[in-house]
């Protein structure tokens, strides 16, 4: 990817320009808070602030410097998000408070971005009051929230708030096209694959092991109605294994980034980015597991806007074949049954029920549903 960091962001000209207009004069606030759904490019609009902050040419997009802030491997930008299972927890807090306070390793600034802030709550929220409210002059903190209501008036009312407008669904497809060359169809189900997230889906088409397992989840859809218990969970595990190879994936494009580390940045520098580059495996693994979910769901979706007469809704095309199979036996209520069963799996991952136990339980309930479509 090339060109001006800002240009990453598409349809938030109003949030893009306060923001570009607020680097290019010097006066970045100290604390920002975006708000808006996912998938907005909040994560992104956090990172081109930093490029613009961190960067010689204010963020010219092509520098080692931007690269390595896009690709989060800047020892100068911190990600952080919730470690507990209800949000931020106090030493993780404590942790960043601490690292906020010491000098930046390569650039002029530091830059925080908190994902979840709505999760900041409580006593790790308090915490952190102090250092959100009076950050040292080389700090720059970002939080992003889905909800502004889900966040604290404490720390609301401490930081700039940007809002985000959703992304239309075509306006998300074409920028896919654009930067993938993927055709609109595979664009289409791409967005369905990561929740509409556009980075995500540009990630998706690039990489043969995600899109191998989205194959996958759908054959074993096309297949659940007539496999017995010991295929299906046979189906689950190879799922869960397959999630694993993107994983590997990402290991062996970060194993060169780390090798220039070694060489060019002290001890400190290179074991902070071990970490990172820890936390985003464990990261790319949930996200593969979330895929299994998002995947099933909009497969499921299909054969419901199917059975309703809609098939301009359908966002699986390659798979339109098994999906207008099940749609023509499939009831409204059944469709709705299927579709709760992966919110449920999702809400036990999230409480940390074993992916494998998740994945089995949904397909078992999605199973019955197909079995018996009325
Ligand atoms: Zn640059």
């Amino acid at each position: 990817m090339t060109g001006c960091v800002w240009d990453d962001l598409v349809g938030q000209t109003k949030a893009t320009g306060y923001l570009r207009r607020a680097a290019t004069s010097g006066a970045v606030s100290h604390a920002y808070l975006f708000v808006g759904p996912t998938g907005v490019g909040k994560s992104t609009a956090a990172r081109a602030l930093a490029c613009a902050l961190l960067c010689d040419d204010g963020g010219c997009g092509s520098c080692p410097v931007c690269r390595r802030i896009r690709s989060a491997t800047h020892p100068d930008l911190h990600l952080f998000e919730p470690e507990g299972v209800a949000g931020y927890v106090i030493d993780q807090v404590r942790d960043l408070i601490r690292d906020i306070g010491m000098k930046p390793i390569e650039a002029r600034y530091k830059v925080y971005i908190l994902r979840d802030a709505g999760r900041l709550q409580g006593a790790a929220a308090n915490a952190f009051l102090k250092t959100l409210e009076e950050p040292p002059g080389d700090v720059l903190i970002v939080l992003l929230a889905n909800d502004f209501e889900d966040v604290l008036a404490t720390i609301a009312s401490r930081c700039h708030v940007v809002r985000f407008a959703p992304v239309p669904a075509g306006t998300a497809r074409a920028l896919v096209v654009e930067r993938t060359g993927a055709s609109d169809a595979e664009a289409r189900a791409a967005l369905a694959a990561t929740d509409g997230v556009i980075p995500h889906a540009i990630e998706f088409l690039a990489s043969p092991g995600r899109r191998n397992v989205r194959a996958a989840i759908i054959g074993t859809l096309k297949r659940l109605s007539v496999m017995d218990a010991h295929d299906v969970l046979q189906a689950a595990r190879s799922l869960l294994s397959e999630v694993k190879a993107p994983v590997e994936e990402v290991r062996a494009m970060r194993a060169g980034e780390l090798e220039t580390a070694r060489e060019f940045l002290s001890r400190g520098a290179v074991s902070e980015i071990e970490k990172r580059q820890k936390r985003e495996l464990t990261a790319r693994e949930r996200d593969g597991i979330t895929e299994i979910m998002s995947v099933t769901e909009s497969w499921l979706r299909d054969c419901l806007v199917l059975a309703k007469g809609a098939p301009e809704l359908v966002d699986n095309a390659d798979a339109a074949d098994a999906t207008a199979e099940v749609a023509a036996g499939l009831s409204v209520p059944a469709a709705l049954r299927a579709l709760q069963a992966v919110r449920t799996a999702r809400e036990r991952i999230a409480y940390n029920v074993s992916p494998q136990l998740a994945v089995e339980a949904m397909l078992f309930d999605i199973q019955e549903v197909l079995k018996c479509p009325r």
